[in-house]
């Protein structure tokens, strides 16, 4: 168990805290998706009502270790001005830490916040440089990590900072860990994995993993095709990883060894290209044929995948098992989350795919949890551990 800022005194400490702001910008820059910001939001209250002087740090997209006003996080401060009806203060420092900074950050009073420039605005931030770690612990007393979605990076924001001041989680890791943890390592059961997204090739660790954990295991979406090819089945132009068919038998193998039932899809909603106004058709994997290509799962795998999720009282769901993003073909991901969503286990999205499906379907409020880390939920459903979140002070 890591220490949050519960377990400390931050009262009169000057506190600074890594955030997650790398939130989607329109052309114009303004900011499409707030959840990031909002997220934070429980951590940086409780500093304020505990009397601490807040220094927030974040990423914005890829600058590539060169200042750019593109990726400037003027718009978060904006935004969390509002959100917070508090000033932030907040000045686009190239360098990210000057001696302007330094002195405003000296003279931060309790209740205050102060937000930094873009850390990626320094080249040393991604190659975690000490120097760069030190400057920033320099400004503060105590440093919170609350960036899930930068975790599974060891950057000098996220984990080398932890080398000079006493580091402890914000309560979103705090969340993110003890409902992502649980869901692998202490579940109620039986517990269903759904898994699906374009590439097997990223999944295949977190497929390894959780097969020592489920009990059941839906595979649909892109990565079901390399699975079915595995088990003799023609897949016609859906997307194949030939190099991974292999594998793919293996992990049939492993879950039929371990007892895990395993579910691929018997039907597929199927295109004559990759377009929402393609002509379609629904195919029995059975007698698929070769010049079409399966965008969806068709209406006989819903039902299949729909009971399978009845029965679970722990449910992990990561990547759509279909083209989601057109609306031709999101009705499978959207049977899913609608199952999800009336389930009354406990259920947990991963990634931000489907996460962003769940969205899309307005139906956030009736999971459990989502996870607010992509890569980072996956590395934890692989079952390694996070940099960012082994420096953290254990309790
Ligand atoms: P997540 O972000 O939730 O981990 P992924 O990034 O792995 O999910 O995968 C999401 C993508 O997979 C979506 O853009 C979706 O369109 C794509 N996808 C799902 N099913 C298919 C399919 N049958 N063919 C091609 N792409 C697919
Ligand atoms: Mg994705």
């Amino acid at each position: 168990m890591k220490k949050t800022i519960r377990d400390i005194n931050v009262s009169g400490k000057r506190v600074i805290v890594r955030c997650d702001f790398n939130v989607p910008l329109n052309e114009e820059g303004e900011i499409t998706d707030d959840i990031r910001i909002t997220s934070a939001l429980p951590t940086i209250n409780y500093l304020i009502e505990q009397n601490a002087a807040v220094i927030l740090i974040s990423h914005l997209g890829r600058p590539k270790g060169k200042a750019n006003p593109k990726f400037s996080l003027r718009p978060v401060a904006d935004r969390l001005s509002s959100l917070l009806k508090q000033e932030i203060i907040f000045n686009s420092v190239d360098e990210v830490v000057n001696e302007e900074v330094r002195e405003i950050s000296a003279n931060l009073k309790p209740g205050q916040i102060m937000l930094l420039e873009n850390v990626r605005f320094r080249k040393e931030e991604t190659e975690n440089d000490p120097n760069f770690s030190k400057e920033l612990a320099n400004l503060a007393d105590v440093y919170v990590n609350d960036a899930f979605g930068t975790a599974h990076r060891a950057h000098s924001s996220t984990t080398g900072i932890a080398e000079f001041i006493p580091a402890v989680s914000g309560f979103l890791i705090e969340k993110e860990i003890e409902f992502l943890g649980n869901a692998v390592e202490n579940p109620e059961r039986p517990l269903l994995a759904i898994m699906g997204g374009a590439k097997v090739g990223d999944k295949i660790p977190v497929i390894e993993n959780l097969l020592e954990k489920v009990d059941s295991l839906i595979i649909g979406g892109g990565m079901s095709y390399t699975f079915l090819k595995a088990q003799g089945y023609e897949v016609g132009l859906s997307i194949l990883d030939e190099e991974k068919i292999e594998l793919a038998k293996h992990l049939l193998d492993q879950a039929r060894e371990k007892g895990v039932t395993l579910l691929l899809p018997v039907d597929i909603l199927a295109a004559k290209e990759f377009s929402n106004d393609a002509e379609t058709s629904v195919f029995d994997i059975k007698d698929f044929p070769n010049d079409w290509m399966g965008l969806d799962i068709g209406d006989k795998t819903r039902e299949i995948f729909k009971n399978e999720i009845i029965k679970a009282r722990t449910i992990i769901w990561n990547g759509p098992v279909g083209v989601f993003e057109m609306p031709k073909f999101s009705n499978g991901t959207r049977s899913i989350a609608e199952a999800l969503a009336e389930s009354d286990g406990v259920t947990i999205i991963g990634g931000g795919d489907s996460a962003a499906a769940v969205r899309q379907f307005g139906l956030s409020e009736k999971m459990t949890h989502i996870s607010t880390g992509g890569g980072a939920s996956l590395e934890f459903l692989e079952g390694k551990t996070l940099p960012g979140v082994s420096v953290l002070q254990d309790k």
